[in-house]
């Protein structure tokens, strides 16, 4: 069995991992984490990605949204607000025992790995789940008229505002996290999530010397696409490639922020007939399915690249 790294952003990147996790044993996958999506509410760390690959890896993710807890309640947010927090960010009554828990640890003086370790222990999770860093990376949104936190832009304003650049806050100091060095070490091959480009990818790749040691995994260097038949599955992926990505929503515009990264590039059905145009770019297309609506769709999907793995090394 191939050693796999994983870069996951959250509900797109965490039904992969769900996918891949089903069919290899914990020490062969690592799932690397976008935390450029972290954030301070109520004076807890929140880390939305990493609770969504944990909560969808432990079976505890609320299905109908791909985020938070199943059957969470809302009464401390309800709370929150009488007392007179601002409460646009949603979060769960369990939900919030868990950003209670890895701020405590955090205080104590742990590091984000050391604590996303032990939460993923105790939500049963044996797989590893690591922070691209351990230390702070914030997504800044530069708008035409002002800058707004990642949650600002992605909840309040619902995606809404016009993004003009992005910014990795932090991103030029920060180090790969412990296990994240180690996996890419030993990884025999790289895949990269059908996650966000911009918004969950790119801050991974913003981390000095990450992108040159992603390249240096010998093996097959495989990203899914987000984009399927044109649109984005869910989220801002497919404006942000009209905003700041400089062509239009497609496989092929996101096999282009691959080159040099990917060798392979699973594509939908759907979009077989770009096939070519990927191929010209010197990354080869893999055609799939690769709309994950159920566990089995995730599972199949992780089959068929481990497979693809599995038929060159
Ligand atoms: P976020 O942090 O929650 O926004 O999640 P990610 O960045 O990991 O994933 C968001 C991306 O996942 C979006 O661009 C979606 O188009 C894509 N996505 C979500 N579900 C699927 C799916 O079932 N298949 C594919 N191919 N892409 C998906
Ligand atoms: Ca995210």
């Amino acid at each position: 069995m191939p050693k796999v790294v994983a870069l996951a952003g959250g509900v797109g990147g965490a039904k992969l991992a769900f996918g891949l996790a089903r069919n290899l044993p914990p020490d062969e996958l690592t799932v690397v984490v976008n935390t450029g999506d972290d954030d301070d509410f109520h004076g807890l760390h929140v880390a939305p990605d990493l609770d969504t690959v944990m909560y969808t890896l432990a079976g505890v993710v609320n299905p109908q949204t791909g985020w938070g807890r199943a059957g969470d309640t809302f009464a401390a947010l309800k709370g929150l607000k009488e007392a007179g927090e601002e409460t646009w960010f949603q979060l769960g009554d369990l939900d919030l025992a868990v950003h209670i828990r890895r701020t405590h640890l955090l205080r104590e003086g742990h590091t984000l790995s050391e604590v996303t370790r032990e939460l993923c222990e105790r939500f049963g999770v044996r797989h590893a789940v690591v922070p691209m860093s351990d230390n702070p990376v914030r997504t800044i949104v530069h708008t035409p008229s002002e800058k707004l936190s990642f949650q600002e832009y992605f909840v309040k304003h619902r995606c809404e505002p016009e993004v003009r650049s992005l910014e990795f806050k932090g991103a030029g100091r920060a180090t790969p996290s412990p296990y994240f060095e180690f996996a890419v070490a030993r990884a025999d091959a790289l895949v990269i999530a059908p996650s966000n480009p911009f918004l969950s990818v790119d801050p991974i790749l913003a981390i000095p010397g990450v992108a040159g040691a992603l390249k240096g995994i010998r093996g097959i260097r495989v990203a899914i696409s987000p984009i399927i038949g044109d649109r984005a599955v869910k989220g801002p992926a497919a404006r942000l490639f009209d905003q700041i990505g400089g062509e239009p929503p497609s496989c092929v515009a996101v096999a282009r922020r691959y080159v040099g990264l990917c060798t392979h590039m699973v594509i939908d059905r759907t979009d077989e007939h770009r096939e070519e145009e990927i191929g010209r770019l010197g990354i080869t297309p893999v055609v799939a399915q690769t709309l994950m609506n159920s566990n089995e769709d995730r599972v199949a999907l992780g089959r068929a690249v481990l497979d693809l793995i599995a038929s060159s090394t």
